[in-house]
């Protein structure tokens, strides 16, 4: 077993746990975007890092294991800092209006807007290319949740991946071609998964937009 003290509390947990898994056993909730209990974390968003004595970055709670005697702050002012400036930049570049978990954590952490004022929202036609799903991908923080639960996490069918560049990052089919002409097998994983609305059943779609191909 491994002790270590999380916010100077003293947590004992088993070799292999990361620290995000410790905190949570220890009833200490790290704020987190793209990480999914049933998957695979990615550590990409940085949303749940922590201080730990001695590392001279921040580090991600949820792809860092546990040491003897580590010493971790999971809500120090260098981390609020961060986690505050990482949802400005995700609320200035993307419509966040049906994501209720970041809209918690950024009340929490005092989200000013305008901040970042000459950022470009992304803006991408909706998608409305089968009987079942609809993707408004204006609305996607691009945290890979689909991707995963589509590929080796879960279905196994690689309907989804990713595509572009820089801030034309995005998630997409193969060649980008419509849902049906892909190896979806409309299981509906995605939409179970996805946190910020942008994937949603056509009965849940609310969106005043037409929707297009
Ligand atoms: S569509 Fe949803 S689950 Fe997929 S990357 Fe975007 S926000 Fe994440």
């Amino acid at each position: 077993m491994i002790k270590l003290y999380i916010n100077e509390k003293e947590v004992v947990c088993h070799e292999g746990t990361t620290i995000l898994q410790a905190a949570e056993s220890a009833g200490i909730i790290i704020p987190k975007i793209c990480y999914h209990e049933k998957l695979t974390p990615p550590g990409l968003c940085r949303q749940c890092v922590v201080e730990v004595e001695g590392a001279r970055v921040l580090l991600p709670s949820c792809i860092t294991g546990v040491r003897e005697g580590m010493k971790v702050q999971t809500d120090s002012p260098r981390v609020k800092r961060v986690r505050k400036t990482i949802l400005e930049m995700l609320d200035n570049c993307t419509d966040l209006s049906e994501a209720p978990e970041l809209q918690i954590q950024m009340k929490k952490y005092g989200v000013e807007n305008g901040r970042f004022r000459d950022t470009v929202k992304r803006d991408y036609p909706v998608k409305d290319d089968n009987p079942f799903y609809i993707r408004d991908y204006s609305k996607c923080i691009v945290c890979g949740r689909c991707v995963q639960v589509c590929s080796e996490d879960i279905q196994f069918s690689y309907a989804l991946t990713t595509g572009g560049r820089g801030f034309e990052n995005r998630i997409t089919t193969n060649f980008d071609k419509p849902l049906p002409e892909t190896s979806c097998v409309f299981c509906g994983n995605c939409i179970e998964v996805c946190p910020s609305g942008a994937l949603v059943s056509r009965r849940e779609y609310s969106a005043t937009g037409e929707a297009n191909d």
